[in-house]
């Protein structure tokens, strides 16, 4: 597949918006902080699928927490671009840490959760030349990092 510029922050913010309402009801607060120039090498439906996945993995996270915050961020370096996505919910459990991109590893209720999400996302980010990993988690929230190739 041709990889072409796609620009990060509309990406983010498509993603962003198919949860507007459960932002609105649940009260998490949204903060974005991507520069508008920001380019990547991607698909720009599967990198919004990606980032579909993440915000919805944090949502769930953030059900019924107290001052929750959904925040995601991008830096530019040599050639890369790094993103992160970081919420103030549960935490993924020591013992899960390692099968979360396992496909359909789930720990939802059946019928809200396939347990697909994060493994696509793994393989997606993968076929971009990326890398997607969980780089932070504790009972205070959780960090995931996608890198990118930045687009000329
Ligand atoms: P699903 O959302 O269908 O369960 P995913 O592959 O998206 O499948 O996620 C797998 C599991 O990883 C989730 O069930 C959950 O236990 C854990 N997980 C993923 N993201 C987060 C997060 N941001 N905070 C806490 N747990 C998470
Ligand atoms: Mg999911």
């Amino acid at each position: 597949a041709i990889l072409g510029p796609v620009p990060l922050r509309s990406v983010v913010e498509a993603a962003l918006s198919l949860f507007d309402r459960r932002f609105e009801e649940e009260g998490i607060v949204l903060e974005v902080d991507i520069a508008d120039e920001i380019a990547v090498r991607a698909e720009e439906v599967r990198l919004e699928q990606v980032f579909v996945n993440l915000i919805g993995n944090a949502v769930d996270a953030m059900r019924g927490v107290d001052d929750s915050r959904l925040t995601i961020s991008a830096t530019q370096g040599d050639g890369e671009i790094e993103v992160r996505v970081a919420d103030t919910g549960v935490g993924i459990a020591e013992a899960h840490r390692a099968t979360i991109f396992d496909p359909f590893f789930t720990t939802k209720p059946i019928g809200s959760g396939l347990g697909l999400g994060l493994s696509m996302s793994y393989n997606i980010i993968r076929d971009f030349g990326g890398r997607l990993a969980l780089a932070e988690t504790s009972g205070a929230g959780t960090l995931f990092v996608i890198t990118l190739r930045a687009a000329e």
